[in-house]
């Protein structure tokens, strides 16, 4: 086994998102596809009332993409084009397939502590499932597995781990998408497929990454050297372990849609300008 080494250490900037949503962004959408199979990462926080009010997001499209939206505190609400509407609470997730096109409102609420906490991982599709029928996942926090060993506990939402499989399926990129939290002096091995393009969102706490000492609030981009990530922490620390397989397609983004070609751009915007944008 080879540890994975770390290629780059980002600091997530403060960006105003929907009507007037404070974000600490990772990285978005962009033609160098950096971060392939993954287009965008979003950590929202509200604990302090210096942040404003809550706008949240109003109706919008996506094309071409997957949304997923994981909360640990607060919860939001959300409706769309095809009629689904529900609630997205602490520890729930929603992975949501937009394909060739929904429209949707996200609208983010406070829980009974007044905070908001929460992440948004926007994955690419490929070019062959770009145009394929809108799919909602949509997991209770009850039904996600929690695999605990060697003082860690690890939340697992997609992907395998111990024999175990996380809840959600059938994605395009084959990721693994974990919720990990180590306690005080302990160590974490975790298997990566090979060829994927591992990520960590460091949130709470400090640990040390192949080797390396990273603190929270830091994204940790690995090279696709080796097939496994080892992580160690004397002080305990908490990150979400996103990997996926890249699908090495040129990208053109533009706001909430991301194809492969300037023209499939443009016909986004005439579908959504002519009224057929859902199909
Ligand atoms: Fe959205």
């Amino acid at each position: 086994m080879k540890n994975i080494t770390i290629s780059q250490i980002i600091e997530p900037k403060l960006v105003m998102e929907g009507a007037g949503v404070l974000l600490r962004r990772s990285f978005g959408p962009h033609v160098s596809n950096q971060h392939d199979p993954f287009l965008l990462f979003d950590h929202f926080a509200f604990n302090n009332p210096m942040e404003g009010p809550l706008r949240g997001f109003p109706m919008h499209p996506h094309r071409g993409i997957e949304t997923v939206t994981y909360m640990l505190e607060g919860e939001v609400s959300h409706r769309d084009s095809l009629g689904n509407a529900g609630t997205i609470g602490g520890g729930d997730v929603q992975w949501m397939t937009s394909g060739s096109g929904i429209l949707h409102e996200e609208m983010p609420r406070r829980g009974p502590g007044g905070n908001i906490y929460g992440f948004q991982l926007w994955v690419n599709l490929p070019a062959a499932q770009k145009m394929s029928a809108p799919r909602y996942q949509e997991i209770k926090a009850s039904s996600i597995p929690v695999v605990e060993k060697d003082g860690a506990a690890i939340r697992l939402v997609a992907g395998t781990m111990d024999g175990l499989n996380g809840p959600v399926t059938e994605i395009a990129a084959a990721p693994l998408y974990l919720d990990v939290k180590l306690a005080t002096a302990s160590k974490f091995i975790c298997p990566i497929p090979s060829g994927h393009s591992v990520r960590a969102y460091v949130f709470e706490g400090a640990g040390e990454f192949s080797g390396q000492l990273v603190e929270s609030v830091s994204m940790v981009a690995f090279n696709a050297d080796g097939d496994q990530l080892e992580v160690k922490s004397e002080a305990g620390v908490r990150f979400m372990l996103i990997a996926g397989a890249p699908f090495q397609e040129s990208i053109v983004p533009y706001g909430p849609f991301v194809m492969n070609t300037a023209e499939e751009i443009q016909q986004a915007i005439a579908d959504l300008r002519s009224g057929s944008f859902v199909k």
